[in-house]
């Protein structure tokens, strides 16, 4: 690649939720740029970092030993100031002062809507990676970290499968899935789960309890139903277990919240190379000249699309619905 000169310094930052494969993706930033004679700087706990002025130069061995690293060595940030216009000013100074010229963020729809606004306001050349284990972004098939999260959530929900037929036990598993229920319906689907539920769909206490009744029917000894986060059948997964249980007293209901071992572990193989082939796609947008777009992966093939698109959410695969439904006949 060719670089054109008009981006000589760049920085790179992760924000919002952690999602496991940030490490390899900022790697890829910085020895892209090494690879390129850019100067690169790391921006500490994202957009708090550029306005704090908490950033560094690196190089390409400043990245050594990262990329089956879990979390972000960078850390992450949920950073108030930059929602206001002041707030990103401070941070387009500091940038300024840097030399830096082009900007890489690698989080979620939070921070490409931080990220366009100092495009807008300021002329600054961003790029957006998304990583985010929600896959709720629009323009890539995959978000880097929700291939590792969806294992460590089959893996977990396994585990938890061995204690509900030992015990003729119905689980409720909560996963996570604030807004979308990507990780719910992959997951249900690869541990055989009898219902999922998603905010996507309205599926309703009604439906819910017919199923567990055939299922007690139909002697199905084991019974697991997964629960976004942010389901909207109007209870949380604790009210939700009572609620079935005073409905259907013939089932022993355990309620298990995954929680934050879904953002943890080591990146899996999918996601390092995912994060390694972002990385080098965002820089070389920037040395491209190209601004406001997100780096993502379309039918296995780097796509670049505007940020503005690219934070409204991701369409749940309504097929997976159906395939669900029958698998759990
Ligand atoms: P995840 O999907 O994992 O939660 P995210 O990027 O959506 O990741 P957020 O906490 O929503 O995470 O956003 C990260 C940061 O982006 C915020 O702390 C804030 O600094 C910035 N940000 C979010 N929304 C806005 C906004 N409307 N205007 C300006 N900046 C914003």
């Amino acid at each position: 690649m060719k670089n054109n000169n008009t981006i000589r310094t760049l920085g790179v930052l992760t924000s919002g939720g952690d999602a496991p494969g940030m490490n390899a993706a900022i790697r890829s930033v910085v020895r892209t740029s090494a690879y390129n004679n850019i100067k690169c700087f790391s921006i500490y706990k994202g957009y708090d970092g550029l306005i704090n002025d908490t950033m560094s130069e690196v190089n390409a061995r400043s990245v050594k030993d990262i990329i089956n690293k879990g979390g972000t060595i960078l850390q992450s940030a949920r950073c108030d100031e930059f929602r206001s216009a002041k707030g990103r000013e401070e941070a387009y100074n500091n940038l300024k002062k840097r030399n830096i010229d082009g900007l890489i963020v690698i989080g979620g729809d939070g921070t490409f809507t931080g990220a366009t606004l100092l495009e807008k306001e300021h002329n600054f050349p961003v790029i957006g990676i998304p990583g985010t284990i929600d896959n709720d972004i629009f323009g890539t098939d995959y978000t880097i970290g929700y291939d590792t999260a969806l294992n460590t959530v089959v893996d977990a929900i396994d585990k938890i499968r061995d204690t509900s037929t030992s015990h003729n036990r119905l689980f409720f598993v909560e996963v996570m899935g604030r807004n979308s229920g990507h990780i719910a319906l992959n997951s249900g689907i690869a541990v055989g789960a009898v219902e999922i539920l998603i905010p996507e769909e309205k599926l309703g206490l009604d439906k819910l309890l017919k199923t567990l009744e055939r299922n007690k029917k139909t002697g199905k000894s084991s019974n697991i139903v997964v629960v976004a986060e942010g389901d909207t059948i109007g209870k949380n997964v604790f009210e939700l277990a009572k609620y079935v249980e005073k409905k259907s007293p013939n089932y022993e209901i355990r309620v298990s919240v995954l929680g934050h071992i879904q953002r943890g572990g080591s990146p899996s193989c999918f996601d390092r190379v995912l994060a390694s082939r972002m990385g080098v796609s965002a820089v070389e947008a920037l040395i491209e000249g190209k601004s406001n777009l997100m780096t993502g992966i379309l039918n296995n093939k780097i796509h670049l699309t505007s940020l503005t698109e690219a934070i409204t959410q991701n369409k749940i695969n309504e097929n997976l619905i159906r395939v669900s439904n029958i698998l759990a006949t």
